[in-house]
């Protein structure tokens, strides 16, 4: 692969400290990612997807070891530093949406541009909420639309900022299976525009949207498969 090296984890640790004792749950992770991969990371529950995804999110910091993000090691930023890559370079979509109950989609969508110092871009908004197929519904709040559109929105806030990558920690997760096959159609129509893509799931079915599924246990990396597009739906 010769597309440009976007992220690299070198011997990355995290643990949880229950008083003085150390907890590994990440145990020196060696991972390469390159500009417009399609990853799936899988692994049972506990197997540290989630801690995994939170420290490349910047959501949480590593314990030990390096995080380079195009180059630069941001494995030890100021808390400003931290907030402003993870506004510019991050879009994060989570299983429960995380959407704000009393905003309309529009607004939702919005919010990442409103925490910057500048005049929300319209054009941008209405663009990403047209890319995930809602124009018509930015008027309505959460509870007026159903799970999938719901997760079109979060997709939509995620895709805003025009971010380096997109993590999807089990997006489907909450999904029945038909609307879960329509939010995959979306990530694969991201992945094709050029989007880096990581997601988490324990489904293989969605895992094979993927064209690499990183598989993890007990904190380390078990298995790094490189699917052949023949495999691919
Ligand atoms: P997964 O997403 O694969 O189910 P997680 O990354 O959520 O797994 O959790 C991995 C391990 O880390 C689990 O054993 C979990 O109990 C532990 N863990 C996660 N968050 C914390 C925390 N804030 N404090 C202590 N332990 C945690
Ligand atoms: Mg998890």
């Amino acid at each position: 692969m010769n597309k440009p090296v976007l992220i690299e984890l070198v011997d990355l640790e995290k643990a949880y400290f229950l008083g003085a004792e150390e907890v590994p749950v990440l145990k020196k992770i060696n991972l390469t990612i390159h500009e417009g991969e399609f990853i799936a990371i899988m692994g049972t529950s506990g197997s540290g997807k989630s801690t995994l995804m939170n420290v490349l999110g910047f959501l949480d910091r590593p314990t030990r070891g390096k995080y380079l993000l195009k180059g630069s090691d941001v494995s030890n930023l100021t808390d400003e530093d931290e907030a402003r890559i993870r506004n510019r370079e991050i879009g994060f979509i989570f299983q429960t949406f995380n959407l704000l109950s009393q905003y309309t989609s529009y607004e939702n969508v919005a919010l990442p541009l409103m925490y910057r110092d500048e005049e929300v871009d319209h054009g941008r908004v209405m663009r990403a909420v047209e890319t995930v197929g809602l124009t018509h519904r930015i008027h309505h709040k959460p509870s007026e639309i159903s799970g999938g559109q719901r997760q079109r929105v979060a997709i939509a806030r995620a895709l805003v900022t025009d971010p380096a990558i997109l993590l999807a920690d089990e997006p489907t997760g909450n999904l029945d299976s038909k609307t879960s096959i329509e939010i995959m159609e979306l990530f694969l129509n991201l992945h094709k525009t050029g989007a880096t893509i990581i997601l988490v799931t324990h489904e293989p079915d969605i895992a094979h949207y993927s064209e690499r599924i990183i598989h993890i246990k007990d904190g380390e990396i078990h298995e790094d498969e490189r699917l052949v597009r023949k495999k691919r739906r």
